[in-house]
């Protein structure tokens, strides 16, 4: 297989990472699947593709249901893989204050520890890549991380895979084959389409290829298709490096100066920091997978409010809501 390079620059290097490997506490799962299953599919694909030492961040509240979830840390770390810290509950930092985020990522490490002890490095990734709304508020949680021992991962390519679950979920549900096939198609295709998107905002803001840190999250669609993913990455002309040789790239290991309560990621960030006009929108798709099968109650949005009311009644004070869009989401 070729095709058009991601880069005219030539290879680009990237960190493959996992986000939420027990998903999001009231996100349903759909029948024939589960967490094991899927990070099954996610540690073959990586293996076929040379992929090692790949961290999963995960939150652990689901494993407060369901205990028996914990299981995919033994399975990700008999294969080689690390775990890493992303919190417990899942807020967002925009909605609680320090301590009760970091109240919440000391919840994680108890959760997490056997596993996470493991790994040779102490890896941190903020919920939804959000760093902090107050400048307080950052300085804190920095504080605290450095201090622990910690180093926070940003993501700086995410193809909003998440979005998918709602849809993928209704159409396995309605058992429509033609519709699984065009999910399937269009995840892999959103996937190759933000990565170009986002190197080439890299470029624009840079002006070279910096080493990316790719997110993809532990969802149903996710299992089915990274394999196929890895495969058009590599024909791109994607080179997969570990988290430690890309957090080398000051891109990742300097911190945005831009104190920001919405929902960017780094290269974003630093775009917006040095006035450089990039693209950053949604995809289309994402309305039109909302048009499958759909249900009271079953809607991407509807399944977001879900998990917004379980961190509203696990973190007393916590204010989950929308994000704010950025200059240029929008
Ligand atoms: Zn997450």
């Amino acid at each position: 297989m070729k095709i058009k390079p991601i880069s005219p620059l030539g290879p680009v290097k990237m960190a493959i990472t996992f986000d939420d490997m027990l998903m999001w506490r009231g996100t349903p799962m759909p029948k024939h699947y589960s967490c094991l299953s899927i990070a099954r599919k996610m540690t073959d694909a990586l293996s076929h593709h040379h992929a090692a030492q790949v961290y999963a961040f995960s939150n652990t509240a689901p494993a407060e249901d369901d205990p028996e979830l914990l299981r995919v840390f033994d399975h990700w770390v008999d294969q080689g893989h690390y775990v890493a810290n992303h919190t417990h509950h899942h807020p967002s930092i925009n909605w609680v204050d320090a301590k009760t985020y970091i109240d919440d990522i000391e919840r994680n490490e108890q959760m997490i520890s056997r596993w996470a002890t493991q790994a040779p490095k102490r890896y941190f990734r903020f919920c939804n890549d959000m760093w902090g709304d107050t400048a307080e508020k950052q300085e804190t949680v920095l504080h605290y991380l450095k201090t622990q021992g910690y180093t926070p991962v940003p993501v700086t390519v995410g193809f909003r895979d998440s979005r998918f679950h709602a849809a993928y979920w209704r159409t396995l549900k309605a058992d429509d084959r033609q519709g699984l096939s065009f999910m399937r198609q269009a995840f892999v295709e959103a996937a190759l389409h933000e990565m170009r998107l986002h190197a080439a905002n890299a470029r624009a803001v840079f002006g070279r290829d910096p080493i990316h840190i790719w997110l993809i999250h532990g969802t149903p669609l996710g299992g089915d298709c990274l394999d196929q993913i890895l495969d058009e990455f590599e024909a791109a002309g994607v080179e997969f490096v570990s988290v430690d040789e890309a957090m080398k790239d000051p891109m990742n290991h300097l911190v945005p100066p831009r104190v920001s309560p919405e929902f960017i990621h780094q290269i974003e960030k630093w775009a917006l920091w040095h006035d450089v006009p990039v693209d950053d929108r949604a995809p289309p798709i994402l309305e039109e997978i909302e048009k499958l099968h759909p249900a009271p109650g079953e809607s991407a949005a509807e399944l977001r409010a879900i998990m917004q009311a379980h961190i509203a009644k696990s973190l007393p004070g916590s204010r989950p809501g929308p994000f704010p869009l950025a200059s240029n989401q929008c």
